[in-house]
């Protein structure tokens, strides 16, 4: 921890409560850097920096390594999220090993930071949900469970995540993730993606059967009533060690 970095935050913490800006996405989203702190975890020794918004409630925060205020080529992973898997450790989805593996990943790095976004369920909240795990429980899958419920397959955003990484002044980030599309909106939104890094989860006991079921079911999850559903965060799991083939398969 040198005393650059906590100035540089400090500065943040000073300026970024008067920040008034007009916005970004479809529900012009503004963010204001509130709180920081140490946050010494299993995974290695963090940041944790606290955001309030202009539009709700919501408690968003970035878990940073290193010193990223105003750096380049950040690495950077979008983690939406997840109750029931981040904390209870619901096999449902595999929210939490993905978590787990970024910052296990991003803890051995120089500098890096997780965005943790509070939007629960593909964003549609946890008690929707959970009524959606309810309707699958029946025997419908996650798409068709989220169109009952009269929202659309996928209602997350990541206009609050552009802004995080802006009010942190960071110059330009790697995206840790399997998907694209992710590095697209992001850019839309005017943050600069340099690089992509794969996101991949080491094997362990409690993600071995789970995703090798997924993979030789053509991407889709299993429950233990053998219905399907799709993964919560907006990424493909790829675990190291499975083949390219069980990989291929998630991608279908
Ligand atoms: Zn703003
Ligand atoms: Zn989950």
């Amino acid at each position: 921890m040198t005393t650059t970095m906590h100035e540089k935050f400090d500065l943040l913490l000073e300026q970024d409560p008067e920040h008034e800006c007009p916005g970004l996405g479809r529900d012009n989203i503004c963010v204001r850097l509130v709180a920081m702190a140490e946050l010494p975890t299993r995974f290695g020794d963090f940041h944790i920096v606290a955001f309030e918004n202009n539009r709700d409630g919501k408690e968003h925060v970035a878990i940073t390594k290193g010193d990223v205020i105003g750096a380049s080529d950040v690495p950077v992973r979008l983690h939406s999220e997840c109750l029931t898997g981040d904390a209870i450790g619901s096999l449902r989805c595999d929210c939490r090993d993905q978590l787990e593996a970024a910052l296990t990943a991003i803890g051995q790095m120089e500098r890096g930071m997780v965005l943790y976004l509070r939007q629960e369920g593909r964003g549609i909240g946890l008690i929707n949900k959970i009524r959606a795990y309810s309707l699958q429980d029946e025997g419908l899958d996650t798409v068709e469970a989220n169109l009952a419920l009269g929202f659309r397959d996928d209602e997350r955003d990541y206009a609050v995540a552009a802004h995080m990484l802006m009010s942190l002044k960071v110059e330009s980030i790697q995206l840790m993730t399997n998907n694209p599309k992710k590095i697209a909106q992001l850019t839309q939104y005017g943050i600069q993606v340099n690089d992509r890094i794969p996101h991949i989860m080491p094997s362990n006991e409690h993600n071995r059967f789970y995703l090798e079921t997924k993979a030789t079911k053509s991407g889709h999850l299993i429950d233990f009533h053998g219905n399907e559903h799709l993964p919560e965060q907006s990424d493909l799991p790829i675990v190291a060690g499975m083949t390219r083939e069980q990989i291929g398969a998630m991608h279908e």
